[in-house]
């Protein structure tokens, strides 16, 4: 089967590479378009601590419980990079009650999830220091062993190179849609079976012209890298202040803080001068000891927002060889491997698979 796929953020690489290793003759377009949400992202893989229930908990619970085996199939297709690390989750708060409700959650879910989720452990304020030196005074912990982060540009990377390893060709350029559906790159046509849109928050630009609209809209998010000289920082976990922020540890000495989340921001991806306030002093009020860090850069992603609550993922009604992967909002990094996995035998199969019937367009 031909399979076009249009978009080459974590959503389309995830399910071209889940498509090109079972076979499938794979054409990956993307525009290279600014705001591409996966090159922004933090690439937290931790959902147990989330107050989110119901089917977009365990899509997000099943991405992260899926990491180890799409690892191991790069692997096997001779792709060892992705930047993957199983450093922790450290939830802090200076309210022990806060801590304790959060630790009955990830205890009720680690239940369900088995050994992904690690060993939760309470830590007092010297242990919390211990493991992130740079954290205020007076925060207690919560350390979930199984928390993971990945860099998103390595991990999309890793795909697109894992779906070439099984044959996928990639173009560069605007896919434009066309009835059939057929798609064109330049004016030129691309031979497809089927198309799979994963355009992240621009999906529906290309369906416009069809009447359809999909639940979804972008959400600009601003998040800011920063140095701290001479400090190794690969192995600080991730720091989760049971808020709207957080901060992401990677090797050279760098910290990812942020993110904003500007809903109605439109197809807008500047850094903004509020939006620099906003993750300066969330990250420094967490974590002081930042503040002689150095500023790197700041980046900018379009989250594909779900305004109807949940990802969409599966055939588009009255377009038949449409389908349609988007609205992972600020979790698409954890859900799309294990959704483009399901999605591809979905394509293959002709029918839906179960796990994916909740998000059906
Ligand atoms: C600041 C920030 C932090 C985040 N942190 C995390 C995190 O810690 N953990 C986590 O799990 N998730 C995180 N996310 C969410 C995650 O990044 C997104 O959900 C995910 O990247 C969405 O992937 P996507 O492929 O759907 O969209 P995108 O990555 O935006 O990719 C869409 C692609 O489609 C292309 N495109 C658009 N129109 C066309 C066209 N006509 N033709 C060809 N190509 C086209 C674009 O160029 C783009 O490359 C974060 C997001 C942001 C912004």
């Amino acid at each position: 089967m031909r399979v076009v796929v249009i978009g080459g953020g974590i959503a389309g690489v995830s399910a071209a590479f889940a498509l090109a290793r079972r076979g499938a003759a794979v054409t990956v377009v993307d525009s290279g378009s600014a705001g591409q949400a996966t090159a922004a992202s933090a690439g937290i893989i931790s959902p147990w601590a989330s107050t989110v229930e119901g089917p977009f908990y365990d899509l997000y619970a099943a991405g992260a419980a899926y990491y180890p085996r799409v690892l191991g199939l790069l692997a096997e297709a001779g792709v060892a990079r992705t930047d993957y690390r199983r450093s922790g989750a450290l939830l802090v708060h200076e309210d022990p009650a806060r801590l304790a409700e959060a630790r009955a959650r990830v205890e009720a879910r680690a239940r369900d999830a088995g050994a992904i989720v690690g060993e939760v452990r309470r830590l007092g304020g010297d242990d919390v220091r211990a493991l992130v030196p740079v954290l205020a005074p007076g925060l207690e912990g919560l350390f979930i062993s199984g928390g993971a982060r990945v860099d998103g540009r390595t991990m999309r990377d890793a795909l697109l190179q894992g779906a070439a390893h099984h044959g996928a060709r990639c173009l560069t350029g605007r896919a434009t849609l066309l009835p059939g559906p057929r798609v064109e790159v330049g004016g030129e046509p691309v031979a497809a079976d089927a198309v799979l849109l994963a355009s992240g928050a621009w999906a529906n630009e290309l369906l416009e012209p069809y009447g359809v609209r999909l639940a979804v809209e972008p959400q600009r998010g601003q998040i800011t890298h920063l140095r701290v000289e001479g400090v190794d920082t690969g192995r600080w976990p991730s720091v989760h202040p049971l808020s709207h922020h957080y901060m992401v540890a990677f090797d050279d000495s760098r910290v990812a803080v942020g993110a904003t989340r500007e809903t109605g921001s439109g197809f807008d991806a500047r850094v903004t001068a509020a939006g620099q306030r906003q993750v300066l002093s969330d990250a420094l009020r967490i974590a002081p000891g930042l503040a002689d860090a150095t500023l790197i850069e700041t980046r900018v992603g379009l989250r594909p927002l779900p305004t109807g609550q949940l990802p969409i993922a599966g055939p588009v009604p009255g377009m038949a060889g449409l389908h349609v992967v988007t609205g992972f909002g600020a979790v698409g990094l954890t859900m799309a491997p294990f959704t483009g996995d399901a999605l591809a035998r979905s394509i293959l199969d002709g029918r839906l698979v179960p796990e994916l019937t909740p998000f059906a367009p």
